[in-house]
């Protein structure tokens, strides 16, 4: 069995454990004691429907061996994994591109895996409770936009979990706050009159809240717990394995990041064996990271906004994870490479693949793209290159169409919410009123 440890130090806890405490006591992130090392050859075949179940049960199966879930696990994987996961290749791009998809789940963004993955663990752990313990978890998520509609979407329904959802009120688009309030039963959604930074802060003062932590189980389901990213490395394995099978070579990713749980989780992939080699980390205007790897010197910043909002981290978490993976910055400098792209670049990059290849991006997929087209010719021929398609553009289509000139198709699960109609209470940026509307009840 690996187990996890803390990243400040704190005793090894078994998955399921991890699982359930998000944070480590000591304040610490989890991450894998050890990294098991897989074999490409070993894994079974890469492709065709339920290969991304089939790999991410080879991959995860040593972290869950000798847990309480270790016979969940091939459930776990294809219930959490029954959406696609394609690897589209870029005909005309300069060297050998492909575009991996992460944005056919319910809620159209790549938080459905870490959402999904984690519910389905949460609800074999409350069947292995079973009727003994009847309390009712409540899943408390601040966001900024997608993980708070993945994580409903992953959790509406549960008979064992209510789900309360804060977002800041006006600062989400309006397709995100349709998937953040479209639900009935289960799930709540509070709009606060603040930012995000205050939608965190309240989480973290009710989990310290007397008051609310006697009333309620309170539990988190935010990047920070591991079982959101373990998940991410299965779709970073399947990816390389077919890129080594069609071009015979490591593929090379760059991943559009901002919190650094996506990037995270393709660094323990490379780690675990995977023919990875080199990882850009593409950043908007929030350029803490960039001049982290410049400098030496880290410096946390407040965020600024930019048009790809769901990257707009001035503090990002899981750069603890980062720093523990490569404590040395050249080692870390080694390891990754990490570019800051503008609003004005965004746009641009936006009109001109979709004026060149019929590709429209999202503007956090485009951040991407726009590191991926800045990288030398010789660079980009030294492929082959796998660019990380975090969203559907639908999801952003007030930025998109004015700048791509035509309306941009709704996938039919994203269709679907829209149609729903809306329940959201709105109420101050304070922990009496969340105290308020939680006890009020659904
Ligand atoms: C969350 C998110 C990101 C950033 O991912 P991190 O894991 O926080 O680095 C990028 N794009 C989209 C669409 C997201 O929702």
């Amino acid at each position: 069995m690996i187990p996890f440890r803390s990243t400040r130090g704190a005793e090894p806890v078994p998955l399921s454990r991890a699982l359930e405490d998000g944070i480590a006591k000591d304040g610490g992130l989890y991450v894998p004691a050890q990294f098991p090392q897989h074999l490409p050859s070993a894994f079974p075949e890469a492709s065709g429907e339920g290969a991304l179940a089939a790999v991410a049960e080879h991959l995860l199966a040593p972290f869950f061996a000798g847990d309480v879930l270790s016979p969940d696990l091939a459930g776990i994987t294809s219930r959490a994994f029954d959406f696609p996961v394609p690897l589209v290749e870029v005909p005309g791009a300069p060297g050998k591109l492909s575009i991996l998809e992460l944005f056919h789940g319910p809620t159209a963004a790549f938080k459905d895996f870490g959402a999904r993955f984690l519910a389905t663990c949460m609800g074999a752990l409350a069947a292995h409770r079973g009727a003994s313990d009847g309390r009712k978890l409540t899943i408390l998520v601040a966001t900024s936009g997608d993980t708070g509609g993945a994580v409903a979407a992953a959790f509406h329904g549960v008979p064992w979990a209510e789900v309360v959802v804060l977002y800041p009120k006006g600062l989400v688009s309006p397709r995100q706050e349709q998937q953040l309030t479209c639900w009935d039963g289960n799930v709540r959604a509070f709009s606060v009159r603040g930012t995000f930074d205050d939608c965190q802060r309240m989480v973290k003062a009710a989990f310290a809240d007397p008051e609310l932590s006697g009333a309620f189980a309170l539990s988190s389901a935010n990047s920070i717990n591991v079982g959101r990213l373990l998940p991410q490395a299965a779709y970073y394995a399947k990816a390389s394995l077919e890129v080594q099978r069609a071009h015979g070579a490591k593929a090379s990713f760059v991943v559009p990041s901002g919190n650094l749980g996506n990037v995270v989780a393709c660094l323990w992939a490379r780690r675990m064996g995977l023919p990875i080699d080199r990882v850009v980390l593409a950043h908007n205007e929030n350029r803490t990271v960039p001049d982290f790897l410049h400098t030496g010197q880290f410096e946390a910043r407040p965020s600024v906004a930019t048009l790809a909002s769901a990257m707009d981290v001035g503090n990002p978490s899981n750069l603890e994870r980062l720093r523990v993976l490569y404590p040395d910055i050249e080692e870390l400098r080694a390891a990754v490479r990490a570019v800051s792209v503008s609003d004005e670049a965004i746009r641009a990059r936006i009109r001109q693949d979709h004026a060149r290849y019929r590709t429209i991006h999202c503007p956090h997929t485009a951040v991407g793209a726009e590191a991926y087209a800045n990288l030398a010719p010789a660079e980009q021929a030294s492929g082959p290159w796998v660019l990380v398609s975090t969203a559907h553009p639908a999801k952003f289509h007030e930025i998109v169409e004015p700048l791509v000139g035509e309306p941009v198709p709704v996938p039919s699960a994203l269709a679907r919410l829209l149609a729903l109609p809306q329940r959201k209470t709105e109420i101050a940026p304070e922990l009496g009123a969340l105290r308020a509307a939680m006890r009020a009840g659904p």
